[in-house]
């Protein structure tokens, strides 16, 4: 087998919406930690002078404990994959599955990636571009392929722009893979919409709601999952013939889970 990695690392950081805060103990830090705890129990069973019962750092070898790290961020931090309850509260007229709800055949399967680097124009990637790519593919997409848009924004992954330069994607480009049999689809982006700032100029433009997430309130009417934040789509082999595993993290109610999104190629031809 061959693994690519399409996932991005979850880490300390200031510039997206919301920070990402890791708090983190080394092994060692943790071998101090731990003296304060085992403090508070001697406490309590009032063995608090008797030196023999108490654990300190020099009670574990190489005066390391554990480390332990604790995260504070958004389930929408780096590589996630979208449930329909962060769309709406229904979808298809039933109440929206929330992340934990997600059919796990959705989230592993036959992929492709199809190349829409530098085609889409005014800022949506169109049904147009998404056929284009889809035909210099070798193959056709079947019913249930995991499709993945390589926009090449991941490269922006880091600064400022990755935030403000991507584009969104047309909703007459989800009809017509939700219309293949299509229910997961990725992207190397921040989001399935076009930033921020421009949907809301163009709503304060002309007052017109179709300009505020289109595509993600789209995932009202027909149900899919959007996986988002993908990265190193550049390092797949071929954009076709693996499978795709973006399993998202359970939380129970939540709209979107951490994922960490693999290419698996069976043969040896990459
Ligand atoms: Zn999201």
């Amino acid at each position: 087998l061959y693994f690519v990695d399409l996932s991005t690392a979850i880490m300390e950081k200031d510039d997206e919406p919301q920070a990402t805060r890791l708090f983190r103990l080394t092994p060692r830090e943790g071998a101090y930690h731990v003296e304060k705890e085992v403090l508070f129990v001697g406490e309590q069973s009032g063995r608090r002078n008797k030196e023999q019962f108490t654990l300190n750092h020099n009670s574990f070898p190489d005066q390391e404990f554990l480390s332990y790290e604790r995260v504070e961020t958004s389930v929408h931090t780096g590589t996630h994959l979208d449930a329909p309850y962060h769309y709406g509260s229904t979808c298809e007229g039933k109440p929206a599955r929330t992340i934990d709800e997600v059919p796990l055949d959705c989230c592993y399967g036959p992929a492709v990636a199809l190349d829409v680097q530098g085609t889409y124009s005014g800022n949506l990637i169109t049904v147009q571009d998404i056929q284009r790519a889809a035909e210099r593919l070798p193959l056709e997409i079947s019913e249930g392929t995991i499709v993945l848009l390589h926009t090449g924004c991941d490269r922006l992954f880091g600064t400022p722009e990755y935030y403000t330069a991507h584009p969104g994607v047309a909703v007459d480009a989800l009809v017509w893979l939700i219309d293949r049999g299509i229910r997961t689809i990725g992207i190397d982006a921040f989001s399935f919409d076009r930033p921020f700032k421009k949907m809301v100029q163009d709503y304060l433009q002309d007052g017109n709601q179709s300009h505020l997430w289109p595509a993600h309130i789209f995932g009202r009417r027909r149900e899919y999952f959007q996986l988002e934040g993908l990265a190193n789509l550049d390092a797949l082999p071929r954009p076709y013939g693996f499978v795709l595993s973006c399993f998202p993290i359970k939380v129970r109610g939540a709209g979107a889970g951490w994922v960490r999104a693999v290419a698996i190629f069976e043969d040896d031809q990459h």
